[in-house]
């Protein structure tokens, strides 16, 4: 669809940013966003969720880093996650620090839980130095107290001062890589409130419903929220806050951009890794070419391209189907599990007749009809790659070792 023929109100124009891969503000397309569920220390369960989301719809993906093992899971997830990763910092200035030491490709400070005017500036600085940028995410349910009294409560005026006064400390150290949520559980406030940052701040903002509860509810209150102020050109990247699979906020902040024309409609969904120390294959090319091929198809289906066949088959275990690369081989896969092994160079026209054979004979009777002996393979490929790079192809320990010294416990 021609979204600059929409008849809602043209989109407000702001400054744009970059998190990781994503462009957020601008004229860049509406992002969706949501937040892993998992512990983020527990990284094949975080990974995995991550790849749901991803082929749900999301774009950015956010993790809670609460603890150091959050901030050395980060590290290891942050490499291999085929979206950006943005840590959500709660009260502690070292997870801030530990979580850029981790490579994460933005930060969420929220002003009412990290209140020393010193440390949010050295987050900024620091931040700055890396080129990540930080969203200020106010929360009306945690809106800091001196605010909240003089302002007589959560009032939308008093959430965009909240954000007001985290910008002037961000000014101090010259750091502008910012967006804005002013987020309330009460939509009539939170409409209101976000009018009022569009009115005054020509950043990005991440629109939200905050604690929107449990389906239906949830859905119904975040979508009174959004779609209200997506109709008026408010908002450039936006989550679902729902008590439920995170799945299903990826999905719905997918199918409101689509109904309201602000995003193209999804056919195929193929998802594809980032590419880290670990591939085996030109994983861009590959997608792009199994893109192609499928995408004119009509088939009603995900598909996975994998860097290497020792995390690939795991970390994209929904997908329908997917591919990923062994020793010169490509590894076939069905819902995680290993079908066939085929020459690296046929692994694009494999992917095709599988995806044919999958929508003419379901899931389940291709997994029956699968080669068992490709299992064995993709083992004795798995153990020749993490003979020849080790254990560590991403270089985790040296980020690792920095998170411990900076969080000193
Ligand atoms: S190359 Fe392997 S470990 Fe690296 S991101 Fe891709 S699938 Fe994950």
């Amino acid at each position: 669809m021609d979204v600059t023929a929409s008849p809602l109100s043209p989109r407000r124009r702001t400054r744009q940013i970059h998190v990781g891969s994503v462009a957020v503000g601008g004229d860049a397309p509406i992002s969706v966003q949501s937040m892993t569920t998992t512990k983020t220390a527990d990284v094949d369960a975080t990974l995995g969720q991550i790849y749901e989301l991803a082929a749900a719809g999301a774009d950015i993906v956010r993790c809670t880093c609460n603890e150091r093992a959050a901030a050395e899971g980060l590290a290891q997830i942050v490499p291999r996650s085929p979206v950006p990763i943005v840590a959500d910092i709660h009260f502690h200035v070292e997870m801030a620090l530990a979580a850029l030491e981790a490579g994460v490709h933005g930060l969420r400070l929220n002003p009412g839980n990290l209140r020393k005017p010193e440390e949010i500036k050295l987050v900024a600085r620091e931040a700055k130095d890396r080129g990540v940028p930080i969203r200020i995410g106010v929360n009306a349910g945690s809106l800091h107290p001196d605010i909240y009294e003089r302002f007589g409560g959560a009032t939308p005026e008093a959430l965009v001062e909240s954000a007001r006064l985290e910008l002037a400390y961000f000014d101090e150290v010259d750091f502008h890589d910012v967006k804005i949520s002013v987020k309330a559980s009460s939509v009539a406030t939170m409409i209101g409130a976000y009018r009022l940052a569009a009115e005054t701040f020509d950043y990005p903002l991440h629109l939200g419903v905050t604690e929107a509860g449990p389906l239906p509810g949830g859905l119904i209150k975040g979508t009174a929220g959004i779609a209200t102020l997506l109709a008026e050109g408010i908002g450039d990247t936006l989550r679902y806050s729902l008590t439920a699979d995170p799945v299903e906020e990826a999905r719905a902040g997918r199918q409101l951009l689509e109904s309201l024309g602000l995003r193209e409609r999804r056919g195929l969904d193929l998802i594809a890794c980032p590419s880290c120390g670990r591939a085996e294959v030109d994983v861009i090319g590959v997608a792009t070419a199994a893109q192609d091929a499928l995408s004119g198809m009509g088939l009603p289906i995900q598909v996975a391209v994998m860097g290497c066949v020792v995390n690939g088959p795991g970390e994209a275990r929904h997908a329908d189907l997917g591919i990923a690369a062994g020793k010169k081989r490509g590894h076939l896969f069905i819902r995680g599990q290993i079908v066939r092994v085929v020459p690296e160079d046929e692994m694009v026209a494999a992917l095709v007749e599988e995806a044919t054979k999958i929508a003419e004979e379901g899931v389940e009777a291709r997994l029956a009809a699968r080669d068992v002996t490709a299992e064995a393979a993709a083992a004795a490929d798995r153990a020749a790659l993490l003979e020849d790079r080790g254990a560590d192809a991403n270089h985790v320990a040296e980020k690792v070792t920095e998170i411990r010294r900076r969080t000193h416990d």
